[in-house]
């Protein structure tokens, strides 16, 4: 099964290797033919201005909505959570407004401008997630089809989930949290195959069917 990191700018690296490492095999994404045969896709951190830029100079932003509306899931960390926002506080333009949420910016100020923290995700289990924040945004508001997977101790949500669309505040794939890739993996095998029970894992050479 492959998934898509989006290259064109940010700590992309990371999110394949994660990929890698979770038994999925990781395709760079920079023009939209790269999507074809994808059966999920990551948005890396990094600065959601340029990336969105670099959205429009390859003219990604339609063919990665039509990817997401296929229902593979799409899973964004901070910039790519930004890129995922219905809404972005203060002002900027959406670019992929497939979650239901507003998104704050750089939200923790400069005093706080990037640190660690453990976190409970009950989605995730018992086991602690490790946080890493970087000029990380925050959610100030979901709707009604938004799932809070995450909150700080102070209740700032910064992870979510809406149907096949994931999204943290924070970089799993900078702290060695394999959780998240591992059920971005998960979703996208049954997204493939509708009839597999959950948890089922595809067999490893098995390819994703052309769309
Ligand atoms: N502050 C960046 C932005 O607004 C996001 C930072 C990150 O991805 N680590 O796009």
């Amino acid at each position: 099964m492959k998934i898509g990191v989006l290259a064109l700018q940010g700590d992309f690296a990371e999110h394949a290797a994660m990929l890698d490492s979770v038994g999925v095999e990781p395709v760079e994404v920079r023009l939209p033919d790269d999507l074809d045969g994808l059966s999920g896709l990551c948005l890396p951190g990094g600065e959601s201005t340029t990336m969105r830029h670099l959205i429009d100079r390859w003219q990604l932003r339609q063919p990665l909505l039509d990817f997401a509306a296929t229902g593979a899931p799409v899973f964004g960390t901070c910039a790519g959570m930004i890129i995922l926002s219905k809404e972005i506080a203060d002002g900027d333009t959406p670019v992929l407004p497939l979650l239901d949420v507003t998104v704050r910016r750089n939200a923790f100020g400069r005093q706080l401008d990037s640190f660690e923290g453990e976190l409970t995700v009950p989605v995730m289990g018992n086991q602690r997630v490790r946080g890493v924040f970087i000029r990380a945004p925050v959610i100030e508001r979901v709707g009604p089809d938004v799932d809070v997977l995450a909150t700080l101790d102070d209740g700032s949500i910064v992870a979510v989930r809406q149907r096949n669309v994931l999204a943290t505040a924070f970089h799993p794939e900078l702290a060695g949290e394999a959780r998240f890739h591992r059920l971005v993996a998960t979703m996208a095998a049954e997204h493939d195959d509708p009839g597999e029970g959950a948890g089922r894992r595809h067999h490893p050479t098995r390819r994703a069917s052309a769309r």
